[in-house]
């Protein structure tokens, strides 16, 4: 990605509400707690007819008070190979911390490589402004330090004018537009961050292998078999938390979120428990909200005695539990022994090609035409429903608009019978299907 910004720093200095403040929306939702929600880690904003993308790095690591000198390598290193421009976060209202030490050494190896700034966040007065100056202690950022207030604003253009300075490009104004977004939920243990860790690749992903810390991965954009894919706020983040409720309850709204902002959703299931009521909830919801679907039943290495018969009778279960929705595909992989992961993200990424598909108005009449003379809509209370013309609405996934002479009067079987043909000779695997019926 071209003209990329990095904030680092260590946590509760402002991080993540500068970046809301960069990206121009509030698409990072905060807590202060730190680090129970961010939902986004990268986002985009634009400068004096500059495009950029911001990257939170805080939001890729352990991040609590107790940080590692492990973490704060990585969360540096993130921010050298992925930004153009780094700005190093400090907070003048808490003073020099002994972890903005340990952040500086490990920049300082780096200085030279990528343009450093050291920004003091928290200079809400002019006074706060002038305590900046204890961190020239710091020895970083080219001696200069730009006082801002991330909260008010104050100070934050004169930042971005140093940072465009080193765009040579505009930048794009929607990097990510055409790119498909994927989301991997399930319940806790599916295994979705060792998926979303094996697609990344080690060297791609942060993860801290303290049991209860929050942990995720990069979800930034992926390159497979010549697909290019966004993975939307991967698997792993976690509240910090002992009580049992509110895991699940984080679990599930971080999936529905992720679910929403998402063109697919693989749902992950283990298949030593098989479909759950949660998995079922989230498919429903997906549905609802026009998503592709794939399901994943992951772990199948675990299932013994396997014969011919029982992935057909494993889906069969599944297909049962989540009726009538009958779209999804269904994969079985073991992301322990490598086996068809591959095939599962072709497959997430073709449900999304299906998703974009458009068919021909003329094809679409000539097969739906054919197929309601066929079978045409059942007399209701004598009255003959007559269909004429069928579009495909130019909406980012598939609905057909049917015109006949008295809509009301279609059946919600008949919509079904639609429906079928509609897959039957056009695909749209994995993808629901709208039909609306308008009167001509
Ligand atoms: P992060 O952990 O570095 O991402 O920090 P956050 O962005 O979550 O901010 C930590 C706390 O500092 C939050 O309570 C913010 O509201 C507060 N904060 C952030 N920027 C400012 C600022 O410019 N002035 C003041 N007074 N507080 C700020
Ligand atoms: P998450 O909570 O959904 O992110 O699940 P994790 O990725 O943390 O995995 C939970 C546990 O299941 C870990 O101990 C993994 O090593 C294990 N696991 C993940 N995938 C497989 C698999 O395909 N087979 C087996 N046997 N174990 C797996």
């Amino acid at each position: 990605m071209k003209n990329t910004i990095a904030i680092v720093g260590r946590p509760n200095v402002g991080k993540s509400t500068l970046f809301n403040r960069l990206v121009g929306q509030r698409k990072a939702i905060m807590d202060n707690e730190s680090g129970v929600t961010r939902d986004r880690h990268y986002g985009y904003g634009d400068w004096i007819g500059k495009y950029y993308t911001v990257i939170d790095t805080g939001g890729y690591v352990h991040n609590s008070e107790d940080v590692f000198e492990e973490e704060i390598n990585k969360q540096v290193k993130l921010a050298i190979d992925e930004a153009d421009v780094v700005l190093f976060m400090v907070d003048v209202d808490a003073g020099l911390h002994p972890l903005d030490e340990e952040f500086a050494n490990v920049l300082r190896r780096y200085q030279g490589q990528k343009p450093i700034y050291l920004v003091a966040n928290k200079a809400d007065t002019n006074a706060r402004a002038h305590a900046a100056g204890e961190f020239y202690a710091l020895g970083m950022g080219d001696g200069e330090i730009y006082s801002v207030s991330s909260q008010s604003g104050s100070g934050t253009g004169d930042l971005l004018d140093a940072v465009v300075s080193h765009f040579e490009e505009e930048g794009e104004e929607e990097p990510d537009a055409g790119v498909p977004k994927i989301a991997v939920v399930g319940r806790p243990n599916a295994g979705k961050s060792s998926f979303v860790n094996l697609l990344l690749g080690t060297d791609r992903s942060i993860v801290t292998d303290i049991a209860g810390t929050t942990r995720d991965s990069i979800s930034a954009r992926y390159n497979a078999f010549g697909n290019e894919f966004i993975l939307v706020d991967t698997a792993g983040l976690r509240r910090k938390t002992k009580v049992k409720e509110d895991v699940e309850f984080y679990s599930v709204l971080r999936a529905i979120r992720a679910m929403e902002e998402s063109d697919v959703c693989v749902v992950m299931l283990d298949a030593t428990r098989g479909i759950e009521a949660q998995d079922v909830n989230i498919i429903s919801l997906a549905d609802k909200n026009r998503k592709g679907i794939v399901i994943l039943v992951n772990k199948w290495d675990l299932i013994e005695d396997k014969e011919t018969n029982t992935a057909k009778e494993f889906e069969e279960k599944i297909r049962e539990k989540i009726a009538p929705i009958a779209y999804p595909p269904i994969v079985f992989i073991s992301v322990l022994n490598k086996q068809r992961v591959h095939k599962a993200i072709e497959t997430a990424i073709q449900v999304y090609e299906n998703k974009m598909h458009k068919i021909p108005t003329s094809q679409l009449n000539e097969v739906m035409l054919r197929e309601i003379e066929k079978s045409p809509p059942p007399a209701t209370k004598g009255k003959m429903v007559r269909i004429k013309y069928v579009t495909q609405l130019p909406t980012h996934n598939p609905v057909f608009a049917f015109f006949c002479n008295l809509p009301q009067y279609v059946k919600e079987s008949y919509t079904r019978y639609l429906e079928n043909r509609l897959r039957e000779n056009f695909g749209f695997q994995g993808v629901p299907i709208g039909i609306v019926f308008r009167k001509k």
